[in-house]
């Protein structure tokens, strides 16, 4: 039998932070055995600052780098060969472990990436995060989603795709709009399922035991998500109250992945938007902030993930914005790391990680709390997982 011991002085348990420490937590066999109150005097030199448990990125394409901002290279690494998407996925893990993440979810590629980093993460014998990966989505023929979906139109093919792609795939993904046409400041074009399509697909996934996520944004995407009862709605954009209202009785999941929007917002020169388009951006980003806002008080299951691998959107960093941007909308930090931490492994039924006894040691130590500044969440100084520390940076 093993035993660790960590020191801290303060720590977030998941849902709370317990700041009148210092605290011992006792591991044994890499399951926390006791937190308890210590003194002052029993603080080794090497004690933490403060622990909370890993962070969960959501919402991330592992394949894709964000960080790439030359349009032209990012739509010719799309024909790049399965190698070399392998190892910018690597670099994307690696950085998501440098930001304190120890469990992601992938939200499709269709060259089987996802699915290759998920198994090399199940078989690695280093500390790793966790991977979630759906493998490919469903779309509907010719419709936004090519580089992550699979075609399909009628009842038929819906059904043997869904069949067949969780036969490998954690989650399904479900492209159920296309994308905001930022020059008009609107999702273009109808649903890519309709509401009895969509039903059609969440029974058959639940049937199989998956919960699906749907990308989606535009309010005749998000009546469509909301009414055939999606486990969780992605992005979102251009929510309404009304929709949230379904959202909070359903307890239907809200991803609202802010970066993309920002990162566009922020570097419009990269796709050469004009002024006009740069206000629809900002009114695009005030109005998430407003819902976001309503959605916490609503009671709406809000999860943190940031798109990563979207244009501007750099693996790790990026979820650290996303909390900061939960905060922007008036979140209290509690509720916003409940939202990176607890919530989503509860909602996709992993055993819970929260800083208490009996569950698994797998928590992160930051070199100062980030209840004295969020900005702290940026300093990760090592990872508790498997039984085993690991330094950072
Ligand atoms: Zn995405």
């Amino acid at each position: 039998m093993s035993q660790q011991l960590v020191y801290t002085e303060s720590y977030f348990d998941g849902s709370s932070y317990h700041n009148e420490g210092p605290y011992k937590v006792t591991v044994s066999d890499g399951v926390i055995e006791a937190v308890t109150p210590c003194t002052s005097g029993d603080l080794p030199d090497d004690h933490a600052k403060f622990i909370m448990p890993g962070l969960v990125e959501a919402h991330c394409h592992l394949f894709l780098d964000g960080g790439e901002l030359d349009l032209k290279k990012r739509s010719e690494y799309l024909k790049a060969p399965f190698e070399e998407m392998i190892e910018v996925a690597h670099k994307s893990v690696a950085a998501n472990m440098a930001a304190g993440i120890t469990l992601i979810r992938d939200a499709g590629d269709k060259y089987g990436v996802n699915h290759q980093v998920r198994r090399e993460a199940e078989e690695s014998r280093e500390v790793t995060p966790s991977i979630r990966s759906p493998g490919l989505g469903v779309r509907k023929p010719k419709r936004y989603g090519g580089f992550m979906a699979r075609e399909v139109e009628s009842r038929e093919e819906i059904k043997t795709a869904v069949e067949e792609l969780l036969e490998t795939g954690d989650e399904l993904k479900i492209l159920l709009t296309g994308i905001i046409d930022f020059e008009s400041g609107s999702v273009k074009g109808t649903p890519q399922f309709d509401v009895e399509e969509t039903k059609f697909i969440v029974d058959m996934a639940h049937a199989l035991g998956r919960r699906t996520f749907a990308h989606c944004s535009g309010l005749l995407g998000l009546e469509v998500a909301a009414e055939a009862g999606v486990d969780s709605v992605e992005h979102g954009f251009f929510m309404t109250r009304d929709i949230l209202e379904i959202l909070a009785e359903k307890q239907i999941a809200w991803v609202p992945t802010f970066s993309p929007v920002y990162g566009q917002w922020t570097h419009p020169e990269v796709v050469g938007w004009c002024d006009e388009t740069i206000g629809h951006l900002r009114n695009i980003l005030d109005s998430h902030l407003e819902h976001v806002a309503m959605a916490a008080e609503m009671g709406v299951p809000l999860v943190v993930g940031s798109d990563a691998g979207s244009l501007g959107v750099v693996h790790g960093k990026a979820v650290i914005d996303e909390i900061l941007f939960f905060l922007e909308a008036g979140l209290k930090l509690e509720a916003a790391l409940n939202a990176a931490t607890s919530l989503p492994r509860r909602l996709w039924n992993f055993d819970s990680i929260d800083i208490a006894p009996k569950n698994r040691a797998e928590f992160i130590t930051l070199a100062a709390s980030p209840f004295e500044n969020p900005e702290n969440l940026r300093h990760v100084s090592a990872i508790f997982k498997d039984d085993t520390f690991v330094k950072i940076g």
